[in-house]
């Protein structure tokens, strides 16, 4: 049984224990113990008290960065093995968890990097006798609520940030990839962060999620996950008077434009939907392709989707492995079948993947639906699996109103070698970020949040640190008489 790490401490959960499983074949990879109530208890007021406490409150920005540092250092080293670990906790492809792995280490060293340039500012000087300085303090005890997607670099994301802006964070990780956060709260000990800082409570969201914040000691809630429980924790913080950050779901159309170079975008467009097997909130699920090279482009789409490797996740030539569950399986299937129905047409996949290897774990097929228009149901709902809706466009205006129209603004890629149609598209499509001949390339430096229901606030970004932070405006007077208004006439 896994213990977990409350406050410092390595020990047996008193919740009901959950077990993770490896996707490719349902075997179990660990049974793991649960935070109960009285643990999430300790584990906050541990953090309250270890935000507090001068040791950390007061460490130099060169102090934090050299914890911060050695993490990085040793999430290098054990690059291999949390790469596989992930990939036995959610069933991603190798080649993809060495990616997450290495996106970790560097938001850690650039984090680490910042802290010793984040600037107090010394505020326009408009009364003349009154010295006026802002700075930036901790907000507190962070709640880290994070998907099992990509959680080791969501994970870090919001772990190293909140931890550099001076608070503590209590993560608590999706039940199915809670080894990888376990392996965090080791590295993060053995790189020397002040015990109580960070504590990892495993658990259901539901339950422990629940419990830890509406902890009355917490002050921000930073979530990556469903639009729905999005919705939920932003009435909780709503009612606590807290800051949330809330990276949530998508349904991000891609374009492609008649004079877009076509084997770029072919490349581009599969990469944005099936890496990941779709499994991903800013899966490129809606394409929309130009009438005049419609027949062309999909036919090469049809026949390099086909092409994709679906297959054992830890050899390193897989492109998609399983989805992570039957449940969520059955969800994909579920809106396939609704596709049928709403009159689409499979012109690729459209169904689970049988024999061999495949029977032993939730494979489904990359999958490409026409025919149907967006407002259909399958094209306004995430799916969150390798299903792409294809419809065909001819002039802007209608398309710029399809692209929009959709409760989701996460994401949206562009293909066409006309960079300045491109840059006036980017400014009329409603997302967070817009890629243009690309697709899912990211940078801790550049900031990433959702427009209307994919979000609130954002994550990332050269200053960051400061998502995690309150102003303190402070008026130094420096004028020697009394007040007058105290003087009597
Ligand atoms: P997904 O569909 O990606 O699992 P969820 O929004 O259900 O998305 O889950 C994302 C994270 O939120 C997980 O860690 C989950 O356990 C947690 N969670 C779910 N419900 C709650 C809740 N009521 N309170 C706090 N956390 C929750």
């Amino acid at each position: 049984m896994k213990k977990i790490f409350i406050a410092g401490q390595w020990k047996l959960g008193g919740g009901k224990a959950i077990k993770s499983h490896y996707p490719a074949d349902h075997s179990e990879n660990a049974d793991i113990s649960t935070a109960s109530s009285d643990d999430i208890h300790e584990a906050i007021v541990a953090a309250d008290k270890a935000w507090r406490n001068p040791a950390w409150r007061s460490a130099l920005p060169s102090e934090k960065a050299a914890i911060l540092f050695k993490a990085a250092d040793l999430l290098e080293q054990k690059k291999t093995f949390l790469a596989k670990l992930q990939t036995r906790d959610n069933g991603k492809p190798i080649t993809e968890t060495t990616g997450l792995v290495n996106s970790a280490i560097a938001t850690t060293r650039y984090i680490a990097s910042s802290l010793e340039t984040l600037d107090n500012e010394l505020t326009n000087q408009r009364i003349q006798s009154v010295l006026t300085f802002t700075t930036h303090e901790p907000l507190g005890v962070v709640a880290a609520i994070t998907p099992w997607n990509s959680p080791i670099a969501s994970e870090i994301q919001k772990i190293v940030p909140a931890l550099a802006g001076g608070n503590a964070v209590i993560l608590k990780p999706a039940e199915a990839t809670s080894l990888i956060a376990l392996e965090l709260a080791a590295i993060f000990e053995e790189a020397g962060l002040p015990a109580g800082l960070f504590s990892v409570l495993t658990g259901k969201g539901s339950v422990v999620g629940e419990a830890i914040v509406k902890h009355p000691l917490v002050q921000k809630i930073s979530f990556t996950g469903s639009t729905s429980t999005g919705r939920h924790l932003a009435h909780v913080a709503a009612e606590k008077l807290i800051s949330t950050s809330l990276e949530l779901g998508g349904k991000s159309p891609t374009i492609v434009f008649e004079d877009a170079n076509i084997d770029i975008a072919v490349n581009g467009v599969i990469y944005g939907i099936f890496s990941s097997s779709g499994q991903a909130c800013i899966a490129g699920s809606r394409l929309f392709i130009h009438q005049n090279i419609y027949d062309q482009f999909l036919d090469a789409l049809i026949k390099k989707t086909k092409n994709i490797i679906v297959g054992d996740p830890e050899d390193s030539n897989t492109q998609m492995g399983p989805l992570i569950s039957e449940d969520h399986l059955s969800t994909v299937e579920h809106y396939v079948n609704m596709a049928r129905d709403e009159g689409g047409n499979i012109v690729a996949g459209g169904q689970r993947l049988t024999g061999d290897a495949y029977d032993k774990g939730a494979y489904y097929a990359p999958t490409i639906i026409t025919g149907l228009k967006n407002d259909a149901q399958v094209c306004q709902e995430e799916i969150f699996g390798p299903v792409l809706v294809v419809m065909p466009f001819s002039d802007e205006e209608t398309l710029v109103a399809e692209a929009n129209n959709s409760i989701y603004g996460l994401a949206a890629g562009i293909w066409t070698e006309d960079y300045r149609k491109a840059f006036d598209m980017a400014k009329r499509l409603e997302a967070g970020t817009i890629w243009i001949n690309t697709y899912k390339k990211f940078s801790i430096a550049t900031p990433f949040s959702g427009h209307k229901e994919s979000g609130v606030g954002k994550e990332k970004g050269r200053l960051g640190i400061l998502d995690y932070m309150q102003t303190k405006s402070i008026f130094l007077n420096l004028d020697e008489a009394p007040n007058p208004w105290c003087e009597t006439k």
